[in-house]
């Protein structure tokens, strides 16, 4: 890659500077532009007079303003002029083509290759300078207002990074990563809403995790997060579609919201979380249910009716819930709503 464009010719541009490169295979040209320049404030003058080194030298020396003599030996200068305009560091730099002629047919030829401005060798110094001044402004302005526009790019970018992730940071349980409560309200009201415009099923899980008062006593509290942890793991890896959401409801229990999914398909996805928490196989000594850390389950699922509220699902899928802890935990039970 090559240096930054813009970090050069903001030097220039802080300095107020002109930096030329004069590109003329007679010695005496360059002679005698140098010393036009050389009485101006702030003009730095550089010269080549080898026509094959002219795009190089530009891309090393980087002047905000090229003068390009048009008749060298061996090269056409227009060719260099269309070089300078198709290469990613002096595209944009202003050219101002010294010609010995004052000839329509050359200037609209010098202007069609991309010339920005046309100079009958040798001008007066006066207007030499004016010009070189006015070119060289204008391209400072360009590349500041490129900079400037680059900057905002950037902090726009960065700005929507930050909401992304204050978003995420919104809607996430800290201990599992879970979608929160706050979030869980959110999206089971607004599925609920799309299940009742669409007519279509939607369904609820809500898990909680069996005897977990007695886990905590036994293994203590950190052992109950890192069990939480990988209980919240399994129920995310059981979200089989992209509408799927887990969260954590509170404390140690967990609920899943499936939008479009009828009662079967509820039932069935219960079961296989409820065996696949049993499957970790999560050591609980000194609980009633076995061996294994387990989690109860109730379901529900409704196609919403008029004004009936999304608490109505919650309600059903936690009367499922307190049946399945009655009949002895590590089960699944719907509730009817
Ligand atoms: P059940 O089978 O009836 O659900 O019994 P349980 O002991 O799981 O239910 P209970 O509601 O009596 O106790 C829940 C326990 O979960 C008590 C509480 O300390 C624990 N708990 C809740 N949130 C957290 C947490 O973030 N970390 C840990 N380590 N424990 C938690
Ligand atoms: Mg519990
Ligand atoms: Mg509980």
């Amino acid at each position: 890659m090559y240096p930054s464009i813009e970090s050069s010719a903001s030097a220039s541009l802080h300095s107020h500077a002109a930096m030329v490169l004069l590109v003329d295979d007679q010695v005496i040209v360059g002679e005698a532009v140098r010393r036009a320049l050389a009485s101006e404030g702030n003009i730095d003058f550089h010269y080549c007079s080898g026509p094959d080194k002219a795009l190089a030298m530009a891309i090393q020396t980087r002047p905000t303003v090229i003068l390009q003599d048009l008749a060298l030996p061996g090269v056409d200068g227009l060719s260099l002029v269309q070089e300078y305009r198709s290469h990613p560091v002096t595209r944009d730099i202003p050219i101002i083509v010294l010609s010995t002629k004052e000839d329509p047919a050359s200037k609209s030829a010098a202007f069609g290759a991309g010339a920005n401005d046309y100079l009958v060798k040798l001008p007066d110094s006066i207007e030499l300078v004016a010009r070189i001044r006015y070119h060289s402004r204008s391209y400072l302005a360009l590349v500041q207002r490129d900079e400037a526009y680059q900057a905002l790019r950037q902090s726009q970018q960065q700005l929507l990074e930050s909401n992304m992730e204050l978003r995420r940071l919104t809607n996430s349980d800290g201990l599992t990563g879970l979608g929160n409560r706050r979030y869980f309200d959110e999206y089971l009201n607004a599925e609920w809403l799309r299940a009742r415009r669409d007519g279509r099923e939607i369904s609820m899980l809500m898990i909680d995790v069996d005897y977990f008062k007695s886990y905590n006593d036994t293994y203590g509290h950190i052992a109950g997060d890192e069990a939480l942890k990988r209980v919240a793991n399994t129920i995310f890896a059981s979200c089989d579609r992209s509408s799927d959401l887990a969260a954590r409801f509170g404390g140690e229990e967990f609920a899943l919201v499936l939008p479009g999914t009828p009662a079967g398909g509820a039932r069935l996805a219960a079961e296989k979380l409820r065996r696949a928490v049993a499957a970790m196989q999560i050591p609980q000594r000194d609980a009633g249910s076995g061996p294994w850390l387990t989690v109860s389950i109730g379901a529900a699922t409704a196609v919403p009716r008029g004004e009936q509220p999304c608490t109505e699902l919650i309600q059903a899928a936690d009367r499922g819930l307190y049946q399945a802890k009655r009949q002895g935990r590590n089960r699944v039970v719907p509730g009817t709503i």
